[in-house]
């Protein structure tokens, strides 16, 4: 399991190389909670998320030499965006697979941030058979959008953030997909915190951790359209870090519904002025449909991206939509 040192590492390996957020307090929220209620800024992140710590702590954990080889992956979405800018900022080299799905514009922002792109097959699987060709026989080196110790680690340097700027919180919302994010911040804020509940917010269906939790090791889920797509995807029947490290130091996982991740993007802009991805959103969203049952001080939440389709945005924060692609 990763620990408190693994993350302090994980801080003086990427300080300089990424931007130490702010929390600001919530007006709004506190209101509502009748609690201090402080967001970790994550959105502001360069690349639009958290997933650029893991990813720069995770390459400058490789050596010279497999710098030098490069490394690889086939998100399409914000590890995708964070590697590639990660390779770029320190000599080395990412390369991005993509199956013909993904659209233009997804694949020109990875190109744009210097990732040399592979457009193969008509699956995410076909893409990631590309990957492994790629790592057999160029040598190229894997790097994982969440399970694996170094991204833990480095995504866990959000948690050390969190209780220094505050001391006395008692809760920390945390967004849950494959749990990189979750396992780390957990990790670093119960080890300085270890009264504080860390709590995972995830979409309603779809939901790979929670449906693994449940079911004592990972499950595959059936994927559906969600506000949250950056939650999308399993967490692997091989799952190595992240499944366990959950399971240890999550208090709870709360589910949402489309609906209330719609509200969650509307409040966000509306009272915080602040653009979110739905996966961004989801800690808001917890509070304001109140499903996060004992508050008994202040909260902290990871407001943990910002690139969402501004079309959909536009359709979500005019009331004109509630859920991806369905008008209401
Ligand atoms: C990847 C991602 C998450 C989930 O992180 P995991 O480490 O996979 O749990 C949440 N929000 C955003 C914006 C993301 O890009």
């Amino acid at each position: 399991m990763i620990g408190l040192n693994d993350i302090q590492d994980a801080r003086s390996r990427i300080v300089g190389h990424i931007i130490s957020t702010p929390l600001v307090c919530s007006p709004a929220l506190s209101d509502i909670c009748g609690v201090a209620v402080g967001l970790k800024l994550e959105h502001y992140q360069t690349t639009g998320s958290f997933k650029l710590r893991g990813a720069t702590n995770a390459i400058l954990e490789l050596s010279e030499a497999e710098r030098a080889r490069g490394v690889v992956a086939a998100s399409t979405g914000n590890h995708g965006r964070a590697l590639s800018h990660a390779a770029r900022a320190v000599g080395s080299r990412a390369t991005i697979c993509m199956s013909r799905l993904v659209p233009e514009n997804k694949v020109s922002e990875v190109r744009r941030l210097g990732a040399d792109v592979r457009i193969i097959g008509n699956s995410q699987d076909d893409a990631q058979e590309e990957v492994e060709r790629l790592v057999a026989e160029n040598g190229l080196v894997m790097l994982p959008a969440f399970d694996h110790p170094a991204i833990v680690a480095g995504q866990g340097t959000i948690g050390l953030e969190i209780v220094e700027a505050m001391p006395d919180v008692t809760t920390v919302l945390v967004p849950l997909s494959g749990g990189g994010l979750a396992a780390g911040v957990a990790a670093a804020v119960k080890a300085l915190r270890p009264n504080a509940k860390v709590i995972g917010l995830t979409m309603e269906r779809g939901a790979a951790m929670k449906a693994s939790l449940d079911a004592g090791g990972p499950v595959l889920v059936e994927e559906f359209p969600s506000l949250a797509d950056s939650l999308g995807g399993g967490i692997g029947l091989d799952n190595k870090v992240t499944f366990a490290t959950c399971r240890a130091l999550l208090d709870d996982v709360v589910l949402l519904s489309e609906r209330e991740i719609a509200a969650g993007i509307r409040h966000a802009y509306a009272r915080e002025r602040e653009i979110l991805e739905g996966a961004g959103a989801v800690g808001i969203a917890a509070l304001i449909a109140n499903k996060i049952a004992v508050l008994r001080g202040p909260v902290a939440l990871v407001l943990s991206g910002r690139n969402i389709d501004m079309d959909m945005h536009r359709r979500i924060v005019n009331g004109m939509s509630n859920s991806v692609g369905q008008e209401t």
